[in-house]
């Protein structure tokens, strides 16, 4: 070490929170540390500065800005820069070089009184930058530690990021960190998913849906929400090194099951697909996009226009540019509409009768599907089976650890194959379930319903209940062709009635 006896030193001590309840490495020993090395090599202490920052850059840290400061106004007067170590001036090779540059311009010398660097020799080059790199890599080693803790969690099935909303954070019943499902909001998203599935509501609808107002719902994570397989119990192990990305099943429990998580993607596939071409809705014609030509069977649209008089006339129109020219008056088909909804309605007082009937006639449709999920949970039974014995023999050493993993991978594809057709199987069975009850009051009120409802309402109705459009034929629609589950109960409502 050169003299350094009347050189005038500024000090610079700094530590985070990890330092200090990690390292002990507190301002106080560093304050020491650097007043005994003035006092015993005769330097003398201009200024101390300290602060409590993290070392990633010098911008972010007000106090070495302000040494900065002060250095420029008073550069002439120090001669070095004392810390106890490198690490404390900057954990950045980088930019450690560039500021040990930038204050050497200013004449002014960094040091580590814990390891000191002869800067003038050429000997003491590489040690030296070996010496301020060490905090970075230690960094970086304890980066990727960290990392790799994360995912031998996720491997084990413990997803261990911030928990998605539905969830909160728990143990499982061995004091190992779990996530638990929230008592209130996870209830919520599975509705949401359920609500969605059901392809009768948009994300707009579900964003303005008071049910959901807890979960505080955003354009954005609401669509976050709806993709991320995380609440079917699956984790999603990213790329890493040379691991591809894989699906791991999570030990967390699943809100939603993964019939109904398909069927939300198979709808945001559909509706992304059909996004560009958005629907505009005319209140003044509510059943445009839902009739037919009666001269070429191409979609009617409706436009008005204004007569001399100058009062505005509406008009169901087909397309004349592709050479059609059928132009129906917005009056005639309303009234073939409202005829329509009067000859659907049922007769007063048969509604409870109908319930009754439609529910019998449901059980029997059902009955065959209860066999098939008997039979569907029989099969998985064998599958969990056969996956005990596989364990079994591969203890007993009579299957290779390879040969296991395949057998396993197998069986579990296969049991993944079952449980989606289970899932699918109770999924089809809610959904008529719950169409039963809509269904009638919605066949018993059509009209009053009709004419509150707000246009895109009126859409969403027909929608759900016209499987083709309508056509007029004489001043009234033809027959028209309803859909599955409208259709069932509208069948049996015109038997009865018929009867
Ligand atoms: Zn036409």
């Amino acid at each position: 070490m050169n003299n350094l006896r009347g050189k005038r030193a500024i000090l610079y001590r700094r530590v985070s929170t990890t330092d200090q309840r990690i390292h002990g490495n507190s301002l106080d020993a560093q304050r020491d540390s650097l007043r005994q090395f003035c006092l015993t090599n005769g330097v003398e202490i201009i200024k101390e500065f300290q602060e409590d920052h993290s070392a990633k850059d010098f911008e972010n840290r007000p106090v070495f800005q302000e040494l900065l400061r002060f250095v420029k106004l008073r550069k002439n007067e120090i001669d070095l820069l004392l810390v106890t170590q490198f690490d404390r001036f900057s954990r950045n090779l980088m930019l450690s070089l560039g500021k040990i540059n930038e204050l050497r311009e200013c004449k002014i010398e960094v040091n580590a009184i814990h390891n000191w660097t002869n800067w003038d020799s050429p000997n003491h080059f590489i040690p030296n930058i070996l010496n301020l790199s060490l905090p970075e890599s230690d960094n970086r080693m304890r980066a990727y530690r960290t990392k790799e803790g994360l995912r031998q969690g996720l491997k084990e099935g413990r997803y261990n990021g911030k928990q998605p909303l539905g969830y909160m954070p728990g143990k499982d019943a061995a004091s190992k960190v779990l996530m638990q499902p929230d008592p209130v909001k996870a209830r919520l998203i599975s509705a949401l998913f359920k609500c969605f599935a059901t392809g009768r509501f948009s994300q707009n609808q579900l964003l303005k849906d008071e049910r959901f107002s807890l979960l505080k719902l955003t354009k954005s994570n609401l669509s976050r929400i709806l993709s991320n397989e995380i609440y079917t119990g699956r984790i999603t192990l990213p790329a890493f090194d040379e691991e591809v990305e894989t699906t791991i099943i999570g030990q967390h429990e699943s809100l939603v099951s993964m019939g109904t998580f398909q069927k939300v993607q198979e709808i945001r596939n559909h509706r992304k697909k059909q996004a560009p071409k958005a629907q505009k809705f005319n209140p003044e014609l509510p059943l445009r996009g839902h009739l037919k030509c009666p001269k070429c069977s191409r979609n009617l649209t409706g436009s008005g226009s204004k007569s001399k008089s100058g009062i505005k006339h509406f008009y169901y129109h087909c397309n004349s540019r592709l050479g059609c020219d059928y132009r129906g008056r917005r009056q005639e088909h309303h009234k073939a509409f409202n005829t329509l909804l009067e000859s659907i309605r049922p007769k007063d007082g048969v509604a409870q009768l109908f319930e009754a009937i439609l529910r019998d006639e449901f059980n029997t449709r059902n009955n065959s599907a209860v066999s098939e999920l008997k039979q569907a949970e029989k099969t998985l039974k064998t599958l969990q089976n056969k996956k005990d014995a596989l364990l079994d023999k591969l203890l007993e050493g009579i299957v290779s650890n390879a040969d296991y993993q395949t057998h396993i991978s197998n069986l579990d594809g296969k049991m993944n194959e079952v449980n989606a057709h289970i899932d699918r199987l109770n999924g089809t069975d809610t959904g008529i379930e719950d169409f039963i009850p809509f269904g009638i009051s919605l066949l018993t009120n059509l009209e009053a319903v009709f004419e509150k409802a707000s246009v895109e309402t009126k859409h969403q109705l027909l929608g759900s209940i016209l499987a083709e459009k309508l056509e007029l034929k004489g001043g009234k629609y033809r027959t028209p062709v309803f859909k599955e589950g409208f259709g069932f109960i509208f069948q049996s409502v015109s038997q009865s009635v018929t009867r």
